[in-house]
């Protein structure tokens, strides 16, 4: 059908209800037919339009259907820009018609108070833009002169939905555009059909623009959401790769720490704050029988026995309780064989302190045992044997030097002289030699009762008054009346050593004092003070160890042993107690020790 030959009277879309009679005349049934096509038309035009989310496409669609079924010679989207200029941005237009598309329109041509009247959903058909009651402005006409534009009708596009609907009382829409339809060779008269068609597709441009600007809003939305969830898939690639890492390194080190602990000949393990096994060496299985497997989460009691677990208890518990400690302890070998060894508990503390479990480390001590049993069997014989013979030689001398068995000449007291003060000094070693021993294998065991403090001082110095008096050494003694629970012998044999030597190491006319005080800790300090020579301070330690002293000399010349403190150290600390050092050289020294007053 030419658009020549189209009526100009449609003015519905609406399809007609066909009734069979009376019989519809010819002219009614092409209306009818013409309606159903353009019934038809729209539906499609609706339907292309909806089918693509390409708005710029569904621009393109549209005016391309409007010119199709409007046969009109031009159809564009004009598109309201803001500061009130335009711009075509969709069009078509039949070839022998200059092309809009793109091109900007002055503001002039598109005043203000036209926008206004498009916002409100007015619709403009002018069927001759020559004719004066159009009321188009001279400039106006010069300049759609350009385009050849005869008749053209301008219908709004809103950004609200049902945009015509509005009224200029509602709120007022949003003007985005206007669909304009023209005809360039001649005047055209618009009938409802084409206003109304151009109105519907405007709406549908609407709905499209809606769609599109969610759509771009929704694709923002989307594109900020994949941002950040890239964001957070790479750091979470991030911590996977690092989380991997990190117990690649932790098996690793784990390898390391399994290899080196299996590799040594002592037990290592690590037992949590409920006394069950953690960790533990290889050591475990070829020392107990037992493999890693069974110890792994087996508690103390179960992997020891009650009978051993018994004597570690108190150590555990102490340990538990965040103490570092070391004990002796006899276990049974998977063999059945006892076995002596050393225990040290190191806690396992938390960054708040608590106790978390402790490191057990158990080394084999047999073999160190056995020697010690056996150097403290040989030095019991030794001195036993020594002693005997040294006393009927001792003996013999004294009688000789009473002269009953002849006199000597002059040399021969001197030698018997010599000889009886080294008789008494080897008697002397002797005896401390046993002391030593007897202590240190426990032989002894200190017999404690009540007694005072005075009493033992008084004892220990008036022992040593010979002595001090043939050094012409003053001994000055400050008794203190308070009851401590000892083993009186062996505090006086402690007190009555460093007397000796404060006696022996002071010049004479000098003063040896002995005092006692309270200290603030629940303990008794003795204090054995001499104006001597003094000790170096690198030798204050070590003149406590065996045979140590601070001139090889001395024992030659003052007739010491090298044992004597090393006695002290061994009594006082049979009575949880300490011994120690200090002194300027040439001033003197003092030799003090602590008892604890808890002893009482
Ligand atoms: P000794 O029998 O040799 O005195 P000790 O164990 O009693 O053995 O003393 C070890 C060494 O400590 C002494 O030989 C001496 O060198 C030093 N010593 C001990 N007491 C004093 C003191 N009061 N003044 C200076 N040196 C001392």
């Amino acid at each position: 059908m030419s658009k020549r030959k189209r009526s100009k009277s449609r003015q519905t879309i609406q399809p007609h209800i066909v009734k069979a009679n009376p019989p519809v005349p010819e002219r009614d049934r092409d209306e009818l037919w013409r309606q159903r096509q353009w019934v038809k038309l729209f539906a499609e035009v609706t339907l292309k339009i909806r089918q693509s989310l390409q708005f710029r496409e569904i621009l393109r669609a549209t005016v391309t259907e409007v010119q199709r079924i409007l046969q009109a010679d031009r159809v564009l989207i004009y598109q309201v820009l803001p500061d009130g200029t335009g711009r075509a941005i969709s069009e078509a237009v039949l070839p022998d018609y200059p092309a809009i598309l793109d091109l900007e329109f002055p503001e002039e041509v598109f005043p203000t108070e036209y926008q206004k009247l498009y916002a409100i959903g007015r619709v403009r058909a002018i069927a001759d833009v020559h004719d004066k009651s159009a009321g188009l402005s001279e400039c106006l006409i010069e300049f759609i002169n350009q385009f050849n534009i005869k008749a053209k009708l301008i219908v709004p596009i809103l950004q609200n939905l049902n945009s015509h609907q509005q009224t200029e009382t509602s709120s007022p829409n949003q003007l985005w555009g206007l669909l304009i339809a023209h005809h360039c060779d001649r005047p055209h008269h618009w009938v409802d059909f084409e206003l109304e068609l151009m109105q519907q597709l405007a709406d549908q441009i609407s709905i499209a623009l809606a769609q599109a600007q969610l759509l771009e809003h929704l694709e923002e939305i989307v594109e900020v959401r994949t941002a950040e969830l890239q964001e957070v898939n790479r750091s979470l690639q991030q911590e996977i790769n690092d989380r991997m890492q990190a117990e690649a390194a932790l098996r690793r080190s784990e390898e390391q720490l399994r290899l080196i602990t299996n590799a040594l000949p002592v037990l290592i393990a690590y037992v949590d704050d409920r006394q069950c096994y953690r960790f533990n060496n290889k050591a475990y299985e070829d020392w107990l029988g037992q493999s890693t497997g069974d110890i792994y989460g087996s508690d103390l009691k179960t992997v020891w026995g009650n009978n051993c677990y018994e004597r570690m208890q108190v150590y555990v518990k102490l340990a538990l309780l965040g103490q570092a400690v070391t004990y002796e302890n006899e276990i049974l070998l998977k063999d059945g064989i006892p076995c002596s060894v050393n225990v040290t508990y190191i806690p396992h503390l938390d960054e708040q302190k608590n106790v978390k479990g402790f490191f057990a480390l158990t080394s084999d001590i047999s073999d160190r045992k056995a020697i010690e049993r056996m150097k403290d069997e040989f030095i019991a014989v030794v001195s036993h044997e020594l002693r005997t013979p040294l006393t009927s030689l001792h003996s013999a001398l004294k009688i000789l030097a009473t002269g009953r068995l002849g006199n000597l000449s002059n040399d021969g007291q001197q030698m018997l002289e010599i000889a009886d003060d080294n008789t008494e000094r080897l008697v002397r070693l002797v005896n401390n030699v046993l002391d030593l021993q007897r202590i240190e294998s426990g032989e002894v065991k200190m017999e404690k009762q009540i007694i005072k403090a005075e009493t033992l001082m008084i004892q220990a110095t008036e022992a040593m008054q010979p002595m001090a008096q043939q050094h012409g050494v003053v001994l000055a003694v400050k008794p203190m009346d308070i009851e401590i629970l000892v083993d009186s012998d062996y505090i006086v044999q402690a007190l009555t050593n460093l007397l000796s030597n404060a006696i022996k190491f002071s010049s004479p006319d000098g003063t040896v004092w002995l005092s006692a005080e309270n200290l603030p800790n629940a303990e008794v300090l003795f204090s054995v003070r001499d104006e001597g020579q003094g000790i170096p301070s690198d030798k204050l330690e070590s003149i406590f160890e065996r045979f140590q002293q601070v001139d090889s000399s001395d024992s030659r010349r003052k007739g010491g042993t090298g044992l004597g403190l090393t006695i002290c150290r061994k009594i006082i600390e049979q009575h949880e107690g300490k011994i120690w050092a200090e002194s300027t050289l040439g001033k003197g020294s003092t030799f003090a020790f602590t008892l604890p007053l808890l002893n009482l």
